[in-house]
């Protein structure tokens, strides 16, 4: 994404078992791919607030209260003795970039095909049975942990070779991983970006929820600059696509956003899932706020992005109601499955909502975070819209 390299005497690493090394080149991939992903991004954008651009991404610190293949990510600063910012720290469990790989290759390729998703709405395919065969690779792979004394590299052997997954398949799901990861890995980052780490002091807790906020409104729109605007007009680009022109190149990356991003709310559902005893939950925890209500305070500000910079000319009408189309259906299947509950419907409309919504617009202010005023504009007549329909 960067026009140059960015120019700085910092280091940064990334932390692996050592054991994983001796996996095939397959199993080991979505380590490397995944902490490439978050460094690609966080060095430039900490470079341009002039944070220290050091980074390191961290396989191997678990917290006491985490287990090596929970989904979640967490990001933390990095101070010298007399209190110094040195840079930052992502720590990712053990196992998730299995976890992901798995995902993509049992539930998300088949689900997200058009023609399937047709078979899912019409109940021919289950959804729940996709996601219970993943939970059961997962399982197999975890008693195996155990058994070796927490042996992380015969826990991945394990769950490549309990669904066959060789060399060949990684093509199949290298996109979707690459994608769902960049958006993980760009909201971590977009917390650092954001100064959150650079008090002393943790705020209290609607702030840091109000920040969770911040940090996806950002972290999508970097994707939008990287997915959609920064979109070569090259026949090389073209071709790689299977497009003819820059008009269906535009069209194909704004479904492969779509897509990715729905497909990260499956995922926290199955987060929710690893917390709530099997049954998936969009819940929020912690200070993190619902995940339905943060998909979709992204989905408006991406919406919003891709129209009021792309004419019709260039948006294709037919493809592009197509993308709303495929959108609206996965919607309407994650909900009559119970995905998405009404209880996270209701949260899109009550006080408490409001209120981190009134917190994240006033943190713009007071920190003078002048590069998100069009997020500040976005998240108050998101506001207005709800209270008014509310009160309606
Ligand atoms: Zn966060």
């Amino acid at each position: 994404m960067a026009l140059k390299p960015v120019d700085t005497f910092c280091n940064s690493s990334i932390k692996l078992p050592s054991s994983l090394f001796t996996l095939h080149k397959y199993e080991l991939f979505p380590y490397e791919r995944f902490a490439y992903n978050i460094l690609h991004l966080g060095i430039e954008a900490l470079n341009k607030v002039d944070l220290p651009e050091s980074i390191t991404v961290d396989y191997t610190k678990l917290s006491l209260d985490s287990d090596p293949w929970l989904i979640n990510a967490s990001i933390t600063n990095n101070r010298s003795r007399s209190g110094d910012l040195l840079g930052f720290e992502v720590n990712l469990p053990e196992f998730l970039p299995v976890i992901i790989h798995l995902y993509i290759h049992i539930v998300a390729n088949q689900f997200f095909d058009y023609k399937n998703l047709i078979s899912y709405n019409q109940k021919e395919e289950s959804l729940k049975t996709s996601i219970q065969s993943l939970f059961d690779v997962l399982n197999k792979s975890v008693q195996c942990y155990k058994k070796n004394t927490n042996s992380i590299g015969l826990a991945v052997r394990e769950a490549y070779s309990t669904i066959g997954y060789g060399f060949n398949d990684l093509n199949d799901s290298y996109n979707h991983f690459d994608l769902l990861t960049k958006l993980i890995g760009n909201h971590e980052i977009a917390h650092a970006y954001l100064g959150q780490l650079s008090d002393w002091k943790r705020g209290p807790e609607i702030d840091c929820s109000a920040y969770e906020l911040l940090a996806d409104l950002l972290a999508i729109e970097w994707f939008y600059i990287h997915m959609i605007k920064n979109t070569p007009q090259t026949p090389e680009y073209f071709n790689m696509r299977g497009v003819k022109n820059f008009s269906e190149a535009l069209c194909r990356n704004v479904d492969l956003v779509f897509e990715s991003h729905q497909s990260l709310l499956l995922l926290m559902g199955i987060a929710g899932a690893q917390r709530m005893r099997g049954k998936i939950t969009l819940q929020g925890s912690g200070v993190h706020p619902n995940g339905l209500l943060r998909h979709l305070l992204q989905h408006c500000h991406l919406y919003t992005l891709i129209h009021s910079n792309y004419s019709s000319d260039l948006l294709d009408e037919k493809s592009i109601n197509f993308i709303d189309k495929k959108y609206d259906l996965i919607m309407k299947i994650l909900l009559e499955n119970g995905f998405i509950s009404t209880q996270d419907v209701n949260t899109l409309i009550n006080g408490e909502t409001y209120q981190i919504l009134e917190r994240a617009i006033q943190i713009i202010e007071e920190k003078k975070l002048q590069p998100l005023k069009h997020i500040q504009m976005f998240l108050q007549s998101y506001l207005d819209t709800m209270k008014k329909k509310t009160i309606s």
